[in-house]
């Protein structure tokens, strides 16, 4: 393992020198470099071998910013990028490729003209992201951006400045820096960076700075995806398994100390089965950690003071009564994992994104009344978990919409890097991962070629109109 001491020092990047970079792969885009496949396929490669050979580097970073464990850093981080990074690399050719139309897209009538669909990178684009997965959640829409061909400047979180500095160090001396730049530091390098023209941003964090990047954005007409948070539910009804229900909570609030866009928020509870989930969350709780969850060395801490002071305020504030856990060390931001029994929708626990290892369970008289609240508080969440039978499974998913969902347990459809990952409404605005990560990145272009010798088939449309012609 790499040490603190032998870890690059994070720098922000001086605001004057941020134009040129900007500018520098703007041009880079100009001279059709990196449309190459086989560029492409280089710098895909290259990020796969710089992700292995800075493995020691970027652990030891996520150790010092989030306390991450190895486990979950090659779980969640390293190895999901790499993973894309193959993923793209075996199916580039195939998503690159021109479509040919026919049938059924081009009628009869259009048949001898020559219908395709070029796959075309979008330009320079700019990809803002998050503290919490500071790795993945920068570098998987890099490896879309890369595959469509794109050029592209990266702003890692400044809440994580030890990966943020690995990062940078390991992208510019291992990627071709004509196209690909990171530029570090927090809001004065955003604005700045954001006072540039490209041609997407992607940005990844809460709905406060989206709606702020989404805001600057429209003054230039640029396209922008938001992968946003959200408060999600989770739906508990009599007929769950409860015991496995409060693992795999448990599970969802554990994981990065539950600093995940994924993990739910709050949980509906069906009245008569709250004592036995609090039971079992309990017992949970003692197999995971069985000498405190402080003293275990996979749970990670809270990023930085603010936003443990931000969790402890939640606690503060809430009218709940707190049924499970409840401790915190400000000396380290560690906050134990915590329920809180809350018995109003207006309580802090219920209202504020918690993004951390604190949630609430409120009881409800029947799914009607949990349906009801859980569209009260976000009508329209990143995710949301139902356990209980069947049918309420699939009324739940018919009744309320998320970005995901899954069944039966915690954020398992976000576990999939192959298949789209994305909010609806408020929670987000585009999609990526696997084929949508190429597409987010790509302009689908429509392109048809008139054949000289087809003049006497299409006269038709040549005035002076004649309705004769237009009907034989
Ligand atoms: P954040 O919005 O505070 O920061 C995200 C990025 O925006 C950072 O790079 C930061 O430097 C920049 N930024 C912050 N304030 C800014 C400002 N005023 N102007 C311009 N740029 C600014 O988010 P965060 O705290 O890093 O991450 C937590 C949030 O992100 C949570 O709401 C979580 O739900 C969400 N999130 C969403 C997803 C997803 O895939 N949907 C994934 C992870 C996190």
């Amino acid at each position: 393992m790499a040490t603190a001491a032998s870890l690059p020092e994070f720098q922000a990047t001086a605001l004057d020198t941020i134009p040129g970079i900007a500018s520098t792969v703007r041009g880079t885009f100009r001279t059709h470099k990196t449309k190459k496949l086989q560029w492409r396929q280089m710098q895909l490669r290259k990020l796969y071998w710089a992700l292995e050979d800075y493995q020691p580097q970027l652990l030891a970073a996520l150790k010092q910013d989030l306390h991450k464990s190895s486990f979950e850093a090659l779980l969640t981080e390293l190895d999901w990028v790499k993973k894309d990074c193959l993923f793209m690399l075996d199916h580039l050719e195939k998503f690159a490729k021109d479509e040919k139309l026919g049938a059924p897209h081009v009628p009869v009538t259009f048949s001898l003209m020559k219908f395709r669909i070029r796959k075309e990178p979008v330009g320079a684009v700019l990809i803002i992201g998050p503290y919490n997965f500071p790795v993945q959640l920068l570098l998987a829409p890099l490896v879309g951006a890369i595959g469509a061909g794109c050029t592209v400047v990266l702003k890692p979180s400044e809440l994580t400045p030890a990966t943020a500095a690995v990062i940078k160090e390991m992208l510019e001396k291992r990627l071709d820096t004509t196209a690909l730049a990171v530029v570090n530091g927090g809001i004065p390098q955003t604005n700045a960076l954001m006072n540039e023209k490209w041609d997407k941003i992607f940005f990844t964090g809460s709905a406060a700075v989206g709606t702020i990047i989404a805001k600057k954005a429209a003054e230039t007409l640029t396209p922008v995806v938001l992968e946003l948070g959200g408060k999600n539910p989770a739906f508990i009804s009599k007929h769950a398994n409860l015991a496995l229900a409060a693992r795999r909570l448990m599970w969802g609030k554990t994981m990065n100390a539950g600093q995940v866009c994924l993990s739910h928020n709050y949980v509906l509870v069906d009245k008569d089965v709250v004592p036995t989930f609090i039971e079992f969350l309990k017992q949970a709780y003692r197999e995971m950690f069985p000498n405190g969850a402080k003293a275990s060395p996979d749970l990670g801490r809270i990023v930085n003071q603010r936003h443990f002071h931000r969790l402890k305020k939640m606690l503060d504030d809430t009218k709940g009564k707190i049924v499970l856990g409840g401790s915190m060390d400000e000396s380290e931001n560690f906050i134990e994992p915590t329920v809180v029994l809350v018995d109003s929708v207006d309580d802090s626990m219920m209202q504020e994104e918690s993004f951390g290892p604190i949630f609430s369970i409120y009881p409800v008289n029947s799914l009607d009344e949990a349906l009801n609240v859980a569209n009260r508080v976000h009508r329209t969440p990143l995710a949301l978990f139902s356990f209980g039978s069947k049918a309420e499974n699939q009324r739940v998913l018919n009744e309320m919409t998320s970005g995901g969902a899954t069944l039966n347990d915690s954020f398992f459809h976000g576990s999939l890097n192959t298949v789209p990952f994305g909010g609806v409404g408020d929670s987000g605005w585009g999609a990526y991962r696997g084929k949508a990560s190429f597409d987010c990145f790509t302009h689908f272009r429509t392109v048809s070629q008139t054949p000289w010798w087809a003049e006497k088939l299409i006269d038709v449309r040549y005035m002076p109109f004649d309705m004769a012609k237009l009907r034989r």
